[in-house]
């Protein structure tokens, strides 16, 4: 029997988010969530999803204390077992883990053995927030089945390509190369997998297009892709540069941290906080979902206004930035929560963007659907696409192409 599985892990601070695929044929089969690990209510949601034997989805719900990553994937394996999926099933090709940070050291999806868990151990300093839950991750499913292929797949892997006039800070360069700073960028396997989405959805080839990408979820990133290779994105060091976003401030002048410290006597982990978790959208007005955001303008709420006008602002600025970069623009692509839901956010960010060549048809705009779309008018010189992203699937297509190579 071929082995056609692929179990993509997407492990947190204190969750672990899964999805099972079938390569031999793309259909996702099981897809689920840990949440709350180590506190007295975790909660274990699993849906096996309709594919060949089963017609629709059905999905199981548990609470109760989950003490750490492996009694998680424990509770997750005895899920899919219980729905003759098991992990240790002859099917299963291999495990696939998000990592966020994989520096400059990895620029493809990597089979993890000791020196490469050592190496994305090394990248903690770069990556505090993300990278310990991930090593969790891999350790947890290699003690589980350490005969089969763990591979890691990077967030950063498809920013590497970014020249070093994009990537440099321009800060002292000893000290920058010192202490590993640059831009490295995130939400690579989104930007991956749009702008590739978005070439097949003009007929044409990755190497052939010229695609910005803005992935639009609770974070916020954009990406100049040229031919199919990444050559700017929003994100920097951390994930705190770029847009704005539900929590994160994006762009910042660096000396607004000087004087919060000096002036207002912050300590570095409470202007951390501010700027990652108190800032953004939240920090404008109080709320990072767009719906409600939204909504609220509708009923003339002023700091609703502001909040958007402020998020519009910023992704403009993006948006003409890497027209320039990129010289050439065919496509302009809308991805992730407010990028394939908020028809109000896709509207306003290319309004008076004509001279750009961009523009949006209102009807096609206000569509609802799961697939990807064009919402610009026939005949525009540059095509504006909804792209619904799947960044579970590129890692598993990733991950197997790796293991059958
Ligand atoms: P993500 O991080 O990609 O899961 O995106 C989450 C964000 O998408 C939420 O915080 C909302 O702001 C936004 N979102 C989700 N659904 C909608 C919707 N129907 N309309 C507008 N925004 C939405």
């Amino acid at each position: 029997m071929t082995a056609t599985r692929v179990l993509v892990l997407n492990s947190g601070s204190s969750s672990l988010k899964y999805q099972l695929l079938d390569m031999a044929d793309g259909s996702k089969l099981a897809t689920g969530l840990v949440e709350r690990i180590g506190e007295a209510a975790s909660r274990c949601v699993h849906t096996l999803l309709a594919h060949g034997g089963s017609t629709r989805d059905s999905t199981r719900e548990q609470s109760g204390h989950i003490a750490d990553h492996a009694a998680a994937l424990k509770a997750i394996a005895a899920e899919l077992d219980a729905d003759g999926l098991g992990l240790d099933s002859p099917e299963l090709a291999a495990i696939g883990h998000r990592v966020v940070h994989g520096g400059l050291r990895f620029t493809a999806p990597t089979v993890v053995d000791d020196a490469v868990l050592q190496e994305i151990e090394r990248l903690v300093p770069v990556a505090p927030l993300h990278n310990p839950a991930n090593i969790i991750g891999i350790r947890t499913a290699r003690e589980l089945r350490p005969d089969l292929p763990q591979v890691a797949v990077f967030d950063t892997a498809f920013h590497t390509t970014m020249p070093e006039s994009a990537a440099r800070y321009a800060i002292d360069v000893e000290t920058a190369d010192a202490h590993r700073i640059r831009r490295y960028g995130f939400h690579g396997t989104s930007h991956a997998y749009v702008s590739r989405k978005t070439a097949a959805l003009l007929g044409r080839t990755p190497d052939e297009v010229n695609v910005i990408v803005l992935h639009l979820g609770n974070g916020a990133s954009a990406s100049a892709v040229a031919g199919g290779v990444c050559v700017d994105t929003s994100m920097g060091l951390t994930p705190l540069e770029g847009l704005v976003m539900g929590t994160r401030s994006g762009d910042i002048d660096p000396a607004v941290i000087f004087h919060l410290t000096r002036v207002a006597g912050m300590s570095v982990d409470e202007i951390d906080a501010l700027l990652n978790k108190k800032s953004g959208l939240v920090g404008l007005c109080g709320d990072n979902d767009m719906r409600e955001i939204v909504r609220r303008m509708d009923e003339g709420d002023r700091r609703a206004e502001l909040a958007f006008a402020i998020y519009i602002h910023r992704l403009k600025k993006y948006i003409g930035a890497y027209t320039a970069v990129l010289g050439r623009v065919d496509a302009v692509a809308f991805t992730a929560g407010v990028g394939e839901n908020s028809a109000p956010v896709r509207a306003a960010a290319v309004a008076g963007l004509d001279g750009l060549g961009l523009a949006v048809d209102a009807g096609l705009n206000a569509v609802r659907s799961d697939k990807a779309r064009l919402i610009s008018p026939e005949g525009s010189r540059v095509a504006v696409a909804v792209v619904p992203t799947d960044e579970e699937r590129e890692i598993a297509q990733q991950v197997y192409a790796l293991v059958n190579d």
